[in-house]
């Protein structure tokens, strides 16, 4: 059996290490918004390349805190797509702004940057991309709509810890980007993360203040604020984990590369291979009819996942988004069609073979796999 994510071989090797780093957390009674917490949003903000890192509980928090800072609330419009998890249009209700969606591209499967201005109004405040499976979206052309429209760019950068192009990471590209480090994301916790990079330091003020009920001094409320802290013992996890990222990140590539590969040689449709270093394949995903039982017939020997079966528009919760089946046809094939394969750092060449091999088998036509099976 080929595990989907295997979250025990990431940590084996630093198992002392991250031991290590809780022990000293307890022991020194200190377990909220420390030294630890400030010394990895340091780390952090310099493995990203901007100024400033602000630490929260969760990747939604972060999302929700980045659109309060940059003055998003009711009545605005805030441009994302419905490809994404549910938690990019929620932190947009969050603030009390209205969710405007738009397809993505059907190669890349991030926002499409040519469907963008058909979606801009008077009302538009701000654009969030979503760094979809780690691929960067494509920043030059959204940066430059949003600088004309003078529209605030957060980065939903929650897959994609590391991914860069032109010399510049992800975080690091919008006014805003927003992380989680939720385990199974490419930096993850022992339990839930997030955090808000920017290089303005008045957000970075109003960040602060907003994680931690708005307060200036202690007991000086000046914004109505959250308890959206980061706790130390995940802040001191992560600063042990921060400096293998990269590492972890070559091997999802290494392992990316052979599945595009075997994949081309098979026939099986994939995401457009990555240009350079701008994929951290947080997600490696194929697309093949009859997706559902070519999952059933893997099932036994292959652990695979679906990101995501229905789009957000699509979702019962979000019928208020006033969408229909049929708005966004990309983002709606995408939902069918795509299947997630075993993807994690430590993924054999072997393991991704077999993988192949299997999918292959389970996506041939009726009549050759009950020539094979007999
Ligand atoms: C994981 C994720 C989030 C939410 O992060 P949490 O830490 O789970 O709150 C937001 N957007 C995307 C694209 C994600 O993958």
């Amino acid at each position: 059996m080929i595990p989907f994510l295997d979250l025990e071989l990431q940590h084996r090797p630093i198992l002392a290490d991250l031991a290590e780093a809780a022990r000293q957390v307890i022991a020194s009674g200190h377990f909220v918004l420390g030294e630890r917490t400030a010394a990895f949003e340091q780390a952090f903000a310099d493995y990203c390349g901007v100024s400033h890192t602000v630490a929260v509980n969760t990747g939604t928090s972060a999302l929700h805190l980045a659109l309060l800072a940059a003055g998003v609330g009711p009545g605005d419009e805030v441009i994302t797509t419905p490809a994404t998890f549910v938690a990019t249009v929620a932190a947009i209700q969050y603030a009390g702004a209205s969710a405007r969606l738009v397809d993505v591209d059907p190669e890349t499967w991030t926002l499409d940057p040519a469907r963008i201005e058909a979606a801009i109004t008077p009302r538009t405040k701000a654009i969030i991309p979503v760094h979809l499976h780690g691929r960067l979206a494509d920043m030059a052309p959204i940066l430059e709509i949003a600088r004309a429209h003078g529209l605030v760019v957060i980065e939903d950068a929650a897959q994609a810890h590391g991914a860069e192009s032109g010399g510049r990471r992800a975080g690091a590209f919008g006014d805003l980007g927003c992380f989680s480090f939720y385990p199974g994301k490419n930096l993850g916790a022992c339990g839930e993360g997030g955090a808000v990079t920017t290089d303005r330091s008045d957000l970075a003020d109003r960040l602060r203040r907003l994680r931690d009920w708005g307060q200036e001094r202690k007991y000086l409320h000046v914004d109505k604020g959250f308890n959206y802290r980061m706790d130390e013992i995940q802040a001191a996890l992560l600063h042990v984990k921060l400096p293998h990222l990269d590492r972890w990140t070559a091997l999802r590539r290494q392992a990316a590369a052979l599945y595009d590969e075997l994949l081309d040689k098979a026939g099986v449709v994939h995401a457009a291979p990555a240009d350079g270093r701008d994929h951290v394949y947080h997600v490696y995903a194929v697309r093949v009819a009859d997706r559902d039982a070519v999952r059933a017939r893997l099932a036994p020997t292959v652990g695979t996942n679906i990101h995501y079966p229905i789009p957000v528009h699509l979702q019962p919760a979000y019928a208020d988004l006033g969408y229909r089946p049929g708005d966004f046809p990309v983002a709606e094939a995408l939902a069918h069609e795509t299947l997630s394969l075993p993807m994690f750092p430590g993924l054999t060449d072997d393991q991704v073979q077999a993988v192949c091999e299997a999918l292959a088998a389970a996506c041939a036509p009726a009549a050759a796999r009950a020539e094979v099976a007999a």
